[in-house]
């Protein structure tokens, strides 16, 4: 390799330790859980996971994996095409159908991730003439997905409201055809669920659409866990969901959008991460459906993840750790230095408790955080123990 290239990207990556910003990867040896086995040393050690998108609790669960099976004997391991010339197994319809009837759309589009839903969900449906309105702490692939397509971006202040109107103003101003608002359901680094029921005021008012992004949510809020559509009482607003099948709905891979049959045609002719871009596995299309049939009748699995966290939120905030108030199972708890944050995810790493430490430029300097996930694959025992432990760590370092 060209030896100043080389240089380039090695000092690049020096600058990246020096500003204490260098992501490594943990080795876990087993499946995903509410107890994982990490590497350590030669062998592994058990520890309690805080870290897991796995809400729910089920990415090991028998009846989806056996699913899973069943469907790479029945259908083959790969599909070694996309959608439209030869990779459409009645599998991808009926997950689809499944993921359409469950948030109450029309029909849903699969893609091989909720980062390629949208990445390629703006751009054939808006153009020039038209206006996205993006709340600031939108997912990253929000923002890659709008620098995409070619229309007017505006941006307002997390959840501001205020701000969200004077957008709208603006974009009418400038002449804007169409408006579609976007935004997280549930914001990840803070646990906040987004004000769709004044954005849908908003947008019945300024005559937009509205585009919700419920990766954080589908499968454990809202009623059957139809999402923050459902919780907020104003899912016959939203005209676009996006989401993800690796989080709550058994933590595998893929994405989709849901929305009206007009818009998923469309998107289906033109969405280009759909047209280019590999079918999904079988395994993970049928795994999937059974994912959302038990995520459906999980109520009880919903009431222990809220569960474990209102009693985690009381025991670290007893403890004397500052917390951001919410009611999802996103608990950040507030060490406001990186340094701390990461020193605290050693300490508790040292007792047991696996958890990520959250820094610039995730979240802003001054906010770095330890951020908690609570899953129904956790004990109230487990969460006990997360709970000594952080107590344990924090006097031992000091922070409360
Ligand atoms: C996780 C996440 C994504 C990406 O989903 P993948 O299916 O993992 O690509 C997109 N948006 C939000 C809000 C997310 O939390």
């Amino acid at each position: 390799m060209n030896t100043s290239f080389r240089q380039h990207i090695a000092a690049t990556l020096t600058q990246i330790e020096a500003d204490g910003l260098y992501k490594k990867e943990r080795l876990i040896a087993s499946p995903q859980g509410g107890k994982v086995q990490i590497v350590s040393g030669s062998g592994t050690r058990q520890v309690i996971n805080l870290c897991a998108n796995n809400y729910l609790g089920l990415a090991d669960h028998p009846d989806i994996i056996a699913a899973a099976k069943q469907a790479m004997d029945e259908f083959g391991f790969g599909m070694a095409s996309v959608r439209f010339i030869c990779g459409t197994q009645t599998l991808h319809r009926d997950l689809e159908k499944t993921i359409a009837n469950y948030l109450g759309k029309d029909d849903a589009i699969l893609f091989a991730a909720c980062f390629d839903a949208n990445g390629g969900v703006f751009e054939p449906l808006l153009g020039a003439e038209d206006a996205i309105i993006s709340d600031s702490l939108n997912h990253a692939s929000i923002i890659d997905g709008v620098r995409l397509s070619k229309a007017k971006r505006y941006r307002f202040a997390n959840s501001d409201m205020n701000e969200l109107e004077d957008r709208l103003k603006e974009a009418d101003k400038d002449g804007a055809r169409f408006k579609l608002i976007v935004t997280d359901g549930v914001f990840s680094m803070d646990g906040y669920i987004a004000n769709l029921p004044a954005i849908a005021e908003l947008a019945d008012r300024y005559g937009a659409l509205i585009m919700v992004d419920d990766c954080h949510a589908t499968g454990h809020l809202g009623e059957k866990g139809r999402g923050t559509p459902a919780l907020t009482g104003v899912g016959n607003r939203i005209d676009i969901v996006t989401g993800t099948l690796g989080k709550s709905l058994g933590g595998s891979m893929g994405g989709f959008v849901a929305a009206d049959q007009a818009i998923i045609d469309l998107l289906r002719q033109r969405a280009r991460p759909y047209l280019f871009s590999n079918s999904l596995a079988p395994a993970v299309a049928a795994g999937s459906i059974k994912a959302i049939e038990i995520a459906e009748a999980a109520d009880e699995r919903r009431r222990q993840v809220m569960a474990h966290a209102a009693r985690f939120r009381a025991g670290i905030s007893r403890a004397g750790f500052e917390l951001l108030p919410g009611e999802t199972p996103i608990i950040p708890v507030m060490l406001h230095d990186a340094r701390r944050a990461q020193d605290m995810a050693a300490a508790l790493d040292e007792r047991g408790v696996y958890v990520a430490g959250f820094f610039f430029p995730v979240v802003p300097v001054g906010k770095a955080r330890i951020r908690t996930q609570m899953s129904a694959a956790l004990s109230e025992a487990d969460v006990d123990f997360a709970i000594g432990a952080f107590e344990d760590a924090g006097r031992a370092l000091g922070i409360i």
